[in-house]
């Protein structure tokens, strides 16, 4: 087994390692603090420097704009970014991802032509609306419905905590065109775009994390739509947003390992300047020990997310559950690291200044999106039990 990372993806680690660290970090404390008008105009600006980087065409065919490399490649690019702003990764990968992934996965070619190019660009925004008030681990339980009526699809209900709600050009809904066919063959995705009639924006929420990345919910009121709307084919939305989400998991893994690893680099760096009773702190066990399992752990999260590219990569049929295994330990590991971090750095780790205390805050949602850690042991462990406990 060849650990190597190959000459094109070091190549791809080092650009981005640069760019981000000189124009997309130094406005990730700007971003954190910023009121949500301002939150709105900069994180585009954000997303538009790694749209001209090649950041949200990596993954999309190249006749769109895009460069068509692999998810091991991106998720390289993805650990850089979320490095330097968590923000910036959840915005540009809700939009190139969450939205991105199931147009390309199973948008008609008209659809793809319309939008897809716009994405890569950084010049059409996109989000993914599956959450509802009351159905958010339970997505199955949705109220939204979907009635055709003619050649005209009219939707009704509520979608919350999306992410670019408030900035998207574009929204993919999720609704029941035929609840008696469960959501297996009765969900329909929908694509609708900004300005259409029945359809707005809330307010965006007054997040404890990621507070560059505005989140809102998408309403939709008689909102009508035309056939053409429709995301691939009707009644396989549920399947398409679990598809989606098995991506989005990876996603999450890896903006929690850009987390954790960017609170050890502060650690480490910070340990061994401050000095207590004459010497650094780093060379007191209990810190030194802190810093140790901070890096074990953060290995272990990068070890894990590129087995679960590997096996998405490659088809193999436990992708899901390693993306599950990937999600789970990452998020949780990010949220301890986080807090080590935090503790490392005494009372200074309490003050908005030092980046550890807006990465413990971002750290916190690796646990709840795209699926919380209950939910993803439920599978993991319903997956041992048809595999070992019959
Ligand atoms: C900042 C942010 C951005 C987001 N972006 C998006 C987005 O872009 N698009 C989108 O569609 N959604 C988005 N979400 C929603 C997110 O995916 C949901 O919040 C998440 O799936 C959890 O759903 P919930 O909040 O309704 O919690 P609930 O489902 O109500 O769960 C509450 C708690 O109960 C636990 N729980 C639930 N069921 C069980 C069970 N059977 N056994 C044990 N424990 C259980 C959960 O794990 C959780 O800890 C976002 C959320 C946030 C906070």
């Amino acid at each position: 087994m060849n650990y190597d990372l190959t000459a094109e993806q070091l190549s791809i680690k080092a650009n981005f390692e640069k760019f981000c660290k000189k124009e997309i970090e130094p406005r990730a404390h700007l971003l954190d603090t910023a009121s949500s008008e301002e939150v709105n105009s900069e994180i585009k600006v954000n997303i538009k420097m790694l749209a001209d980087l090649g950041y949200l065409g990596m993954g999309h065919e190249e006749k769109y704009g895009g460069s068509n490399l692999d998810l091991f490649s991106q998720t390289v690019a993805g650990e850089e970014v979320a490095k330097a702003c968590a923000s910036s990764y959840l915005s540009a990968g809700a939009s190139c991802g969450l939205f991105g992934v199931p147009l390309k996965l199973f948008g008609t070619d008209e659809q793809k032509a319309k939008y897809l190019p716009g994405i890569i660009k950084g010049e059409i925004i996109g989000c993914f609306g599956l959450t509802e008030p009351e159905a958010g681990s339970d997505a199955a339980s949705m109220k939204t419905t979907a009635v055709k009526k003619g050649d005209k699809w009219i939707l009704n209900g509520t979608k919350t905590f999306i992410t670019n709600a408030t900035i998207a050009d574009v929204a993919l809904v999720f609704a029941y065109n035929d609840r008696e066919k469960g959501p297996g063959a009765g969900v329909t995705c929908f694509l609708i775009d900004k300005g259409t009639k029945g359809f707005s924006v809330s307010k965006p929420f007054d997040k404890m994390g990621f507070r560059g990345s505005p989140t809102a919910e998408l309403i939709l009121e008689d909102c009508e739509v035309p056939e053409s709307a429709v995301l691939g084919q009707t009644g396989w939305g549920f399947i398409q947003a679990m598809q989606t989400l098995e991506y989005g998991r990876i996603g999450m893994a890896t903006v929690c390992l850009g987390i954790a690893a960017k609170c050890l680099e502060h650690a480490n760096k910070y340990s061994k300047e401050r000095k207590t009773f004459g010497k650094p702190i780093n060379r007191n066990q209990m810190i030194s020990f802190k810093l140790a399992d901070m890096m074990i752990m953060s290995d272990i999260s990068r070890l894990l997310i590129y087995q679960a590219c590997w096996a998405k990569e490659t088809n193999n049929p436990e992708s899901a559950i390693l993306a599950s295994v990937a999600k789970v330990w990452a998020s949780e590991s990010a949220t301890q690291i986080s807090s080590w971090a935090v503790q490392v750095h005494g009372g200074y780790g309490y003050i908005k200044e030092y980046a550890v205390e807006r990465l413990y805050r971002d750290a916190r949602l690796g646990e709840i999106g795209e699926g919380a850690s209950e939910i993803q042991r439920i599978l993991i462990a319903k997956d041992l039990i048809r595999k070992y406990g019959k």
